[in-house]
């Protein structure tokens, strides 16, 4: 079998190196793809909405796949082939269209309001409150785009610096702690969903994670409950992610991500089938697999700066997963997975990975 991936980062390596055992070759669309992507599968040259590759990779392949939600929708609208469906990729790519489509859904957010214009900042901010966050409703991710704004002026003044482009405002949640759910849909609608994770951001760049979250009681069927009405609304197939806020009260989404996610790498050594080969088959039209996770297992970003492979690789329970990349202040350039028989080995070995990761900072 034969699958295409738009998108030449880590996630479309992962996704690659995840169809191999499976025989299944893999094509990346991608002007400029990482080191660990051009390693691990065949790769196309080329902007990822060039015409004639796009039309080479679906002639090619049974699927076409993405792995990130930037891909210019033009690209696969009216495709065949395409999973997860553009329509995901059309909402996810919107903030204003995400949070409207969660509440037509019946899924809680922060409060939200459309913010068009600078006129709109005042009646935004009557709407959602204060203290809010300010964010361009297209393009942002890891933090970028947003301005934490207390007054109209400061949200006027946020709005220019933004760019004046469209924007939502959202009141900002005093969040307990931040959740993550990935589940997997197939064409003929069987679901699967991972355990929840705890992930843990600075700066609004993910920094580590726990899979499942401690203490999640009934936060697992709500979180369930909540990715099986978008997978069925949408008729979803492939992975898709929904991060929430745990508060008092039920939980809030944030967004979701139709593709892998960074808070599932952990699922690659810690759950009988990952999120990336439940992916490939999602949309494959495969069978999939089971999505327990034996042990909990914990992740830890590299970002900026990687500590020496050496020094990693000692401690016990490590997986490492290098991208090859350039080192650059806020970039991704690798992952550490954390493994061990219980929740106490895996917290320790997750601090033990966290000082040397501040150490080399
Ligand atoms: P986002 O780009 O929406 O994923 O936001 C990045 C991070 O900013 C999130 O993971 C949260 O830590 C924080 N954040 C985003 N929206 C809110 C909000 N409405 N209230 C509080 N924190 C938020």
């Amino acid at each position: 079998m034969r699958l295409g991936i738009i998108g030449g980062g880590q996630l479309g390596a992962m996704l690659a190196e995840a169809a191999h055992p499976l025989g299944v070759a893999t094509r990346i669309l991608d002007p400029e793809p990482a080191v660990c992507t051009a390693r691990a599968a065949e790769v196309v040259y080329a902007e990822h909405d060039d015409p004639k590759a796009l039309s080479g990779l679906t002639d090619w392949a049974q699927a076409l796949t993405y792995e990130f939600e930037n891909v210019p929708l033009e690209a696969v609208q009216g495709r065949p082939g395409v999973w997860p469906p553009p329509e995901a990729l059309r909402i996810a790519q919107d903030r204003l269209h995400e949070k409207d489509f969660f509440t037509e859904h019946g899924v809680d957010t922060a409060p939200f309001a459309q913010v068009s214009r600078v006129q709109d900042v005042q009646e935004a901010l009557a709407k959602v409150g204060t203290p809010a966050l300010l964010k361009t409703r297209r393009l942002g991710y890891d933090g970028k785009g947003q301005a934490l704004v207390h007054t109209a002026e400061e949200g006027r003044q946020a709005f220019e610096e933004l760019g004046g482009v469209p924007c939502i405002l959202e009141g900002l949640v005093d969040f307990r702690r931040e959740l993550s759910v990935i589940a997997v849909r197939s064409a003929d609608g069987d679901v699967r969903v991972y355990p929840v994770a705890e992930n843990h951001h600075e700066g609004g760049i993910l920094r580590w994670s726990i899979t499942p979250a401690p203490d999640l009681k009934d936060r697992q069927a709500e979180a369930e409950s909540i990715v099986v009405r978008l997978l069925e609304a949408l008729e979803y197939v492939g992975v898709l992610t929904v991060e929430l806020f745990d508060v008092d009260g039920p939980l809030l989404a944030n967004e979701m991500a139709p593709r892998v996610h960074n808070s599932g790498h952990q699922t690659i050594e810690g759950a009988v089938t990952s999120q990336f080969e439940n992916h490939v088959r999602a949309v494959l039209g495969l069978p999939l697999g089971s999505v327990e996770v034996l042990q909990p297992v914990g992740m830890i970003n590299l970002i900026g700066r990687e500590p020496p492979l050496e020094a990693l690789l000692a401690i016990d329970g490590v997986s490492v997963h290098r991208y090859v990349k350039e080192p650059r202040p806020g970039r991704k350039l690798g992952h550490v997975t954390v493994q061990g028989a219980d929740r106490v080995t895996v917290e320790h070995r997750l601090e033990q990975v966290q000082a040397l990761v501040r150490e080399h900072s």
